[in-house]
């Protein structure tokens, strides 16, 4: 079995569902009024979201005709995945063998190390390569991914819901008590985009609003100094919140260490991260509480698995980090977690829950219950493309399997 083909394709989709925030261009988070706390980060800028939901899907086929499927998550610019695909990774992978997963990995990712490529979209692209071999892998030798990464340590995976969505406080909390009802025990909200007070009490009434039935986990997205990022660890860890997640910028380990000796509170990140030696120097300085590798970003299951050891080593547990995507993402994200010790919890997108490029583009959804995905049983990732509603997404020149 070769390797003959190596395909990708650009999928978009309006994000008309509930919960969307349509266009989200960069939005400064705003100085906490009244206070001595500065937030020195006032005036810069969060990410740039796409207008439309949009992800790049890679397809490995072989010459006996087997096709798996990756993604590289690389939002919102998909079309530099796709050429780091289509120019540099498909000339070393056509005509290998599929199953030397971890040699593929390394010779890509060695490809252009010694010019700096050794993060960010490189990675994601290797991560929609190596996403795809594992599938192959799987469906080639009959078996599910976490089995032929030596799991299950667990098949239903809890997850947590992320993005309560709702424009006023009171629609949020409302959202979040549908969401206990539906069986979720935690759930992600976000700050950083309003005044610290504001955002705070915020989300002080969800944790009211869901308190012994639901955790509560908040993001801040990187934009405070470490004043207001104590400050705020130390207002939520009294109102009983789940974890603070990316307080300040990724860059400001030292910060992070500071930050995590100083609160009770669990302080998580590393959705910037790309690789095991990123991971190393955040876990080793004792950065991080919680990490959260994300699978299409941080080089796919082959990395990602090294990652999650790197943290057994520091006792620390990881997240599958999710976000805007397809099924690929969020399979290969339950099959990994499915197969390592140190896994938490997993990310859940109100963007994948109600989103149209999620669960309507496959033949049987990835199914959810009482606050857990239960991790597909079928060869590879174990989730088939109903290849009509996939071509109705797909941006470029498309042929379906076969
Ligand atoms: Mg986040």
């Amino acid at each position: 079995m070769k390797i003959a083909r190596v395909e990708s394709f650009r999928v978009a989709a309006q994000r008309d569902y509930e919960g969307s925030a349509g266009l989200r261009p960069a939005v400064p988070a705003k100085p906490r009024a009244g206070t001595t706390a500065l937030n020195l980060n006032t005036g810069r800028h969060l990410c740039i979201y796409a207008a439309q939901a949009e992800a790049l899907l890679v397809r490995i086929t072989t010459d006996d005709g087997l096709a798996g499927w990756g993604e590289a998550h690389s939002p919102p610019i998909p079309r530099v995945a796709q050429t780091l695909i289509a120019d540099l990774f498909a000339p070393q992978l056509v005509g290998r063998d599929p199953l030397a997963i971890d040699a593929i990995w390394d010779a890509l990712y060695t490809s252009m190390r010694l010019r700096g490529y050794s993060t960010g979209v490189m990675l994601e692209a290797l991560a929609g390569v190596d996403i795809a071999l594992w599938d192959l892998a799987g469906k080639a030798l009959g078996q599910p991914v976490y089995k032929l990464l030596g799991g299950p340590y667990r098949t239903k995976i809890p997850c947590y819901l992320s993005g309560v969505p709702g424009s006023t406080v009171e629609q949020r909390v409302e959202h979040a008590k549908q969401l206990v009802a539906l069986g979720f025990t935690a759930m992600k909200t976000s700050i950083g985009r309003g005044s610290l007070d504001a955002d705070l009490e915020g989300v002080e009434a969800i944790i009211d609003a869901v308190r012994g039935k639901a955790n509560v986990l908040v993001d801040a997205h990187g934009v405070y100094d470490a004043r207001s990022a104590t400050e705020a660890g130390r207002r939520l860890e009294r109102a009983g919140a789940g974890w603070l997640e990316d307080p300040l910028p990724p860059e400001d380990v030292d910060g992070y260490a500071a930050l995590c000796a100083a609160l009770d509170l669990p302080v998580a990140s590393g959705e910037a991260e790309c690789t095991r030696w990123q991971f190393h120097d955040k876990l080793r300085r004792r950065a991080a509480d919680v990490i959260l590798p994300d699978v299409c970003r941080a080089g796919g299951i082959t990395e990602g698995r090294k990652i999650a050891l790197v943290a057994d080593l520091y006792n620390v547990p990881w997240c599958v980090h999710a976000s805007i995507s397809t099924p690929v993402h969020l399979a290969a994200g339950i099959h990994l977690a499915a197969a390592t010790p140190n896994f938490l919890l997993c990310e859940y997108p109100n963007a994948f829950r109600a989103g149209p490029l999620a669960n309507a583009l496959l033949t049987k959804p990835i199914a959810y219950a009482e606050g857990h995905l239960l991790v597909p049983d079928a060869p590879g990732l174990g989730i088939t493309f109903n290849e009509q509603a996939l071509a109705a997404r797909v941006l470029d020149p498309y042929e379906p399997v076969g």
